[in-house]
C-alpha cells in the first residue's frame, strides 16, 4: 500500500470499470469506485440488456403469427408495452443489485455520485470531498450524441425509450447504425409506423453490403420507412404535442416521437482531464496506449470514453486486461482483431472479420461463397424472408477473412463460428466439419 487512500480509484461503473475494479480488488488492490448514476453502466442499465429483452418481447408478434401456421389456435392477442416495461426495468433493477453486491464482496468502496479529476493522483467527488490513488482509471463511458438544429429538443435518445408511458402510434428514429435499427424493429413490431431518418445513404455502413442490402429489403417489407440523404432542417412541436420533421430533399415527417440513435461521444469532458494535460483524440476519445494508459502515466482509460470499439465485451476485457497488468503481475493486451459483433434487428445480422469490400482492398482477390436460403421454419410459416450467409476467403490460401450472415438467430450461430475464424481456419476446415441437420448453421460447412 503506497502513501495514497488508495491503490486504484475507479471512474464510472459500468462494463469496463466494474471489471477493473472488482479484479483489481481480487488481486489485492484497495479499490473505490465512483458511479453517478447507478453501477451497471450502459449496457445493463439502458443498453444491451434491456433492448435485448425488448427486441424478445417484439418478437413474440411474428412468433404469434407464425404460430397460427404451425396448427396453435391463437386468439386475438393483444400488447400491453407498459406490463413489458416494468418487467424489464425490474430486471434492470435486479441487475443493478448484483453489480453493486459483487463490488461490495470484493471490497470495493463504492461512492455513488460524480468524480472528476483534481491532479495525477487524486479525485474529487461531488460532495467535495478528495480522494488520493496511485492509478486513477477514467471508464465514463459514452453519451447520445445529438444533432444541432432547432426543435432538437424535441427528440429523445435510447436513454429515455425504455422509460416510455406508451408506444408512439408514428415514430421518427434518427441515424442508420445498430441501435437506430434495433429500435426501428422494436417499434414496428409492436405495431408504430416507423421511419428512419438518415443523413446518408445507407445503413450499417460498418457491415457487409450484401447483409445490409438483405435488411434494408425486408425493412422496408416488414413497413418501415427509410428516408436518406435527409439532413435535418428542423422540428416544430405542435399543440397536441405531434411533431413536424422538416429534413431536406424530403416531405416533412409527421410523427409522435423522434428518437435520436445519432452515435455515441465519449464521456472525457469536464471530468478535468484537460487540465492535466491528458491527450484526447478525435470526438474528445481520451487516447491511451495498448496498456489503456494515457499520456499522464497514473491515470489510464478504458471502454467506450477511449472509442475504440464502443461494445461490452471489449470494455470487459480491456477492463480484465488492465487489473491484470496493474495489480495482477500477468501483462495482457486485449486483441482486437476479429471481434465479433451483432445488429439484433428483425431478423438479426451478425458478422466478424473483414467485409467483401474491406478484404479486397487489401488483398486484391478474395473468394466468396454464400447461401442465400430460407430458413425451414419460414417456409412453413409462409414468411417470405430469405437469410444470407457470406464467407470471405483469401483466395490464395482459402483462410476465411470474414463471416457475414443475416437470419434467426444469427448472432447465436456467429459467435461459435467466430472461433474458427478467430484461428484462422480455411474453407475447407468448415467443409471437413459434417453438417449438423437439420439447422440452419449446417449452410456454415455447405457454402457453394
Ligand atoms: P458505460 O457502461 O457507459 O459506463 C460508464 C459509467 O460511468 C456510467 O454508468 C456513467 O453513469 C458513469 N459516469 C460517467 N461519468 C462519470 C463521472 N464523472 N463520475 C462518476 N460516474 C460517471 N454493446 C454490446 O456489446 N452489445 C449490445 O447489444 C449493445 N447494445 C447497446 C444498446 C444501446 C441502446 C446502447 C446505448 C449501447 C449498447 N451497447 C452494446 C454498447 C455498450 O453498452 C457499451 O459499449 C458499454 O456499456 C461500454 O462500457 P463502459 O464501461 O465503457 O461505459
Amino acid at each position: 500500500m503506497s502513501d495514497h487512500d488508495f491503490d486504484l480509484f475507479v471512474i464510472g461503473g459500468g462494463s469496463g470499470g466494474v471489471r477493473a475494479a472488482r479484479i483489481s480488488a481480487a488481486h489485492g488492490a484497495k479499490v473505490a469506485m465512483a458511479e453517478e448514476y447507478r453501477v451497471g453502466g450502459t449496457c445493463v442499465i439502458r443498453g444491451c440488456v434491456p433492448k435485448k429483452l425488448l427486441i424478445y418481447g417484439a418478437h413474440f408478434a411474428e412468433d404469434l403469427k407464425d404460430a397460427k401456421r404451425f396448427g396453435w389456435q391463437v386468439p386475438e392477442c393483444g400488447f400491453d408495452w407498459t406490463v413489458l416495461r416494468d418487467n424489464v426495468l425490474a430486471d434492470v433493477d435486479r441487475l443493478e443489485g448484483l453489480y453493486q453486491n459483487t463490488l461490495d464482496s470484493h471490497g470495493v468502496q463504492v461512492f455513488h455520485q460524480r468524480a472528476v479529476v483534481t491532479g495525477p493522483n487524486e479525485v474529487q467527488l461531488a460532495d467535495g470531498t478528495r480522494h488520493t490513488a496511485r492509478i486513477i482509471l477514467i471508464a465514463t463511458g459514452a453519451r447520445p450524441a445529438i444533432p444541432d438544429f432547432p426543435g432538437a429538443e424535441h427528440g429523445i435518445t435510447s436513454n429515455e425509450a425504455f422509460h416510455l408511458d406508451s408506444v408512439p402510434k408514428r415514430i421518427s428514429i434518427a441515424g442508420g447504425g445498430y441501435i437506430a435499427n434495433e429500435f426501428a424493429g422494436i417499434f414496428n413490431e409492436f405495431g408504430a409506423k416507423v421511419t428512419i431518418i438518415n443523413r446518408g445513404g445507407e445503413i450499417l455502413r460498418h457491415y457487409d453490403d450484401s447483409v445490409r442490402d438483405r435488411l434494408l429489403q425486408i425493412s422496408i417489407k416488414k413497413g418501415i420507412d427509410f428516408r436518406f440523404h435527409a439532413p435535418f432542417e428542423k422540428v416544430e412541436k405542435k399543440a397536441d404535442g405531434t411533431l413536424t420533421i422538416h429534413v431536406t430533399g424530403h416531405d416533412p415527417i409527421e410523427a409522435d416521437l423522434l428518437m435520436f440513435a445519432t452515435g455515441r461521444l465519449p464521456n472525457s469532458e469536464g471530468l478535468g482531464l484537460e487540465a492535466l494535460g491528458v491527450e484526447m483524440g478525435e470526438r474528445g476519445a481520451i487516447k491511451v496506449d495498448g496498456d489503456s494508459r494515457t499520456n499522464v502515466p497514473s491515470i489510464f482509460a478504458v471502454g467506450d470514453v477511449t472509442d475504440r470499439v464502443q461494445l461490452t465485451p471489449v470494455a470487459i476485457r480491456e477492463g480484465q486486461a488492465f487489473a491484470d497488468t496493474q495489480f495482477g503481475g500477468t501483462p495482457r493486451r486485449v486483441d482486437y482483431g476479429c471481434i465479433p459483433s451483432a445488429v439484433f434487428s428483425h431478423p438479426p445480422i451478425a458478422a466478424v472479420g473483414l467485409t467483401e469490400s474491406q478484404a479486397r482492398n487489401k488483398y486484391g482477390t478474395v473468394k466468396i461463397y454464400t447461401s442465400d436460403f430460407r430458413p425451414m421454419k419460414n417456409v412453413l410459416a409462409n414468411r417470405d424472408e430469405r437469410a444470407l450467409y457470406k464467407m470471405v476467403c483469401d483466395s490464395t490460401t482459402n483462410r476465411v477473412l470474414g463471416l457475414h450472415m443475416i437470419g434467426p438467430d444469427a448472432p447465436e450461430i456467429l459467435q461459435a463460428a467466430a472461433v474458427a475464424v478467430k484461428a484462422g481456419l480455411t474453407k475447407s476446415q468448415f467443409d471437413d466439419t459434417v453438417a449438423l441437420h437439420p439447422t440452419m448453421s449446417e449452410e456454415l460447412v455447405l457454402l457453394k
